[in-house]
């Protein structure tokens, strides 16, 4: 076959048939395409329905992370995500903080903000002056026509903020609807809002709307997780190897490079990000503006930096505290329709999506502390390398008990390669 992307009609095709086009393309075995149209607890329906030109779903692991104490409720965590490490990680951090509590988290209303553009409006000062004067009115009519229906679940607009922007284009109003989402993440309940105001927008200030779009940079939706990890518990469980002083020190030190340095503080918010969006994923949610929200989160002071930040109390305890914005929700998007989202939320068992923020910045701070105590003390590689020798184990055919015998023996030796793989498993079957 003619290797042609320009495929006319390819959308309406049913996915057997779109798998069978692509299969044809890039001349995939039999076996492959099989593996690819293969659907599991998504089905072919459901996955049809969710975006375009589906040909099949994709896997990925759904973990567990245990021991998890939020504001005095014990939650298993449902953790969706490729890379080892993170779900122990997280279970060990939470491990270490139930001692003194656990997590304590706080959220705000789950207030996200749309944005209007105004363009061509001759006195720009006066207009943003102009809409804050209307601004009760512009509330009153927004929660009366509330084309979303979010007031009756409690939300609805709250407050209007309009400030003049100068950019390469000239100056421009650029108004912000604060919306209160509820149990939403608002993004077509606020994206509609945007659009069902902008010509209120344009007659008082005579100019222009372009953009009416939510901002992903949830600043007023944000979840506070805190716990402490006492110094002998953190001795502890480093097997007397580490003096607890020394781990709480070290913690500390790397939390201060992060502040310090944005290329460390981009790897901190990373492993922040293990945690936050293995769950976000899991419930179905909106990882992509989770991530965005979060790295302008951190540039908020000027510059990037961490999301997280370490201290001592009185006792030389780590005290480790997050901030993030949480653009996420219950209802909305694919967290009812997705087959799994709907466990995973039945897992955890929240009541509404600021319990589940609650929930997700605790899974952050933990994966965090988890991350850097390995970093501040015996280092990362060692356990990673431990992981990564088993997925060595298993492509060099390892099954059952024999994975971890081969992923042990290529540790042990240092050499974790497929072909010693294999060759330490022709010697076990000998
Ligand atoms: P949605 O519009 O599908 O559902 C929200 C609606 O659910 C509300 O309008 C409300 O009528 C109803 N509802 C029922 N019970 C509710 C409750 N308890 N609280 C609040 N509302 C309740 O979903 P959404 O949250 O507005 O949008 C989320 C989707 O938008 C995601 O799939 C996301 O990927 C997508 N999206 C994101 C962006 C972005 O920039 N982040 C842009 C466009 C679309």
């Amino acid at each position: 076959m003619e290797r042609k992307s320009d495929i006319s009609g390819f959308h309406e095709l049913s996915p057997k048939k779109r798998l069978e086009l692509v299969k044809a393309f890039a001349e995939l075995t039999p076996e492959e395409a099989k593996a690819l149209g293969k659907t599991g607890a998504l089905d072919e329906k459901t996955a049809d329905m969710m975006i375009e030109n589906v040909v099949g779903t994709t896997e990925l692991p759904f973990g567990i992370a245990t021991n998890f104490l939020i504001n005095g409720k014990d939650y298993l965590i449902p953790m969706v995500i490729e890379e080892p490490s993170v779900v122990a990680a997280a279970s060990f951090a939470a491990k270490l903080a139930r001692p003194a509590g656990g997590f304590t988290a706080t959220s705000t209303p789950p207030v996200m903000i749309g944005q209007v553009q105004l363009v061509g409006v001759k006195n720009p000062e006066k207009a943003a002056r102009d809409i804050l004067a209307k601004k009760q009115q512009i509330i009153d009519y927004a929660n009366e026509v509330d084309p979303c229906v979010l007031v009756k679940f409690g939300g609805g607009m709250r407050d209007i903020e309009a400030r003049v922007i100068a950019t390469p284009a000239g100056k421009m109003v650029i108004v912000h609807l604060l919306v209160d989402c509820r149990d939403a993440m608002g993004a077509n309940a606020v994206n509609t809002l945007a659009e069902t105001l902008s010509p209120m927008f344009e007659d008082i200030s005579g100019g222009k709307t372009r953009l009416r779009i939510i901002s992903n940079l949830a600043d007023k939706r944000t979840a506070k997780s805190k716990a402490v990890w006492k110094k002998e518990d953190l001795e502890k469980a480093s097997k007397g190897q580490f003096k607890g002083e020394d781990i709480v020190n070290g913690i500390i030190e790397a939390w201060a490079f992060a502040f310090s340095d944005p290329y460390r503080a981009t790897t901190h918010n990373k492993g922040i990000m293990n945690g936050v969006d293995a769950v976000v994923i899991a419930t179905g949610n909106d990882w992509r503006a989770v991530e965005a929200g979060a790295h302008a989160f951190a540039s908020m002071r000027g510059r990037y930096g961490p999301l997280t930040k370490y201290s001592k109390d009185k006792d030389g305890n780590l005290v480790g505290e997050i901030e993030i914005p949480t653009a996420i929700g219950l209802v909305g998007g694919v967290t009812r329709t997705h087959p799994i989202a709907k466990v995973a939320v039945r897992i955890l068992g929240v009541k509404n999506a600021n319990e589940l923020s609650e929930v997700i910045a605790s899974v952050g701070l933990a994966q965090n502390f988890a991350a850097l105590r390995a970093l501040a003390t015996e280092g990362i590689q060692k356990g990673h390398m431990r992981l990564h020798a088993r997925n060595i184990a298993v492509m060099a055919g390892a099954e059952g008990k024999d994975v971890d015998i081969v992923a042990a023996k290529m540790v042990g030796e240092k050499r974790i390669r497929v072909d010693r793989a294999k060759e330490i498993l022709e010697e076990i079957r000998k």
